[in-house]
Formats: C-alpha cells, sequence, structure tokens
C-alpha cells in the first residue's frame, strides 16, 4: 500500500518512535499522545480495517492484543490498568486505514468514551 501511513513506518520510510519491532508487528508511540503512555501496534502486513479481517487473520489480532498487554507491563500499567481501542471506520473516529490497537495508561479513562 504505497500510500499508507503506517506502512511507511513499518518499512522505515517514515520514522516512528518504535517500541517494538516483531516478525509479524510493529509498536510505535502515537504522534499526538492522549495519555502519558499511547502506543499504537500494527501488523506489518496492510489490513485496512476491522471489517476486512479473515479468519485466518485470528493469530495476528492475538497476537496484538497479547502484545498490548506486554507493552503496558514493560511500562508499568499492568496492575493499575490500562486502555486498548480498535477504531473502525468513520463514526469511531479512524483516520489511518491500516489497523492498529491503541494501547494507553498512565492516567484514568472514563467510560463510556467519548
Ligand atoms: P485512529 O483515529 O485511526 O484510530 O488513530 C490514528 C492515530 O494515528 C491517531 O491517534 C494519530 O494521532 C496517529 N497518527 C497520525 N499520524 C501519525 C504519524 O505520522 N505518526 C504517528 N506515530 N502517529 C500518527
Ligand atoms: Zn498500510
Amino acid at each position: 500500500m504505497p500510500d499508507c501511513l503506517f506502512c511507511k513506518i513499518v518499512s522505515g520510510e517514515i520514522k516512528g518512535n518504535i517500541v517494538f519491532e516483531g516478525e509479524r508487528l510493529v509498536a510505535f508511540r502515537d504522534i499526538n499522545p492522549q495519555a502519558p503512555m499511547h502506543v499504537l501496534i500494527v501488523p506489518r502486513r496492510h489490513i485496512d480495517s476491522l471489517n476486512e479481517l479473515q479468519p485466518s487473520d485470528g493469530g495476528i489480532v492475538g497476537e496484538m492484543v497479547r502484545r498490548a498487554a506486554a507493552i503496558a507491563e514493560e511500562h508499568g500499567h499492568s496492575a493499575g490498568g490500562y486502555r486498548t481501542v480498535f477504531n473502525c471506520n468513520a463514526d469511531a473516529g479512524q483516520t489511518v486505514f491500516h489497523i492498529h490497537l491503541h494501547v494507553l495508561g498512565g492516567r484514568k479513562f472514563g467510560w463510556p468514551p467519548g
């Protein structure tokens, strides 16, 4: 996906503040953090949104969620808690169409979300 921002961060064409690089995933800090810790976890492979996930993508999504827990732990937020969010399409405010899991921590979060 030549025009995808997150594909460019994954490939290194655009510099990201990387916190994790694995075989199938990359995680980097959000450019506009909404909490003291705000990391985005993305698959290296381009997938537009949750709506395009296939049954065979279960493994990668599970890996993303487990990585979120690991990153929260590394930042010291396991016990206190943290928020994970997948936004899908316009009503949820998705702005980058390469799936990403937000991992936020270091403050209290409201519920229901805005
Ligand atoms: P969405 O609204 O699609 O769920 O989340 C997209 C996120 O990407 C936003 O939180 C936004 O701040 C972040 N973002 C947008 N452009 C960049 C960028 O160039 N670099 C990084 N690291 N994050 C970005
Ligand atoms: Zn992409």
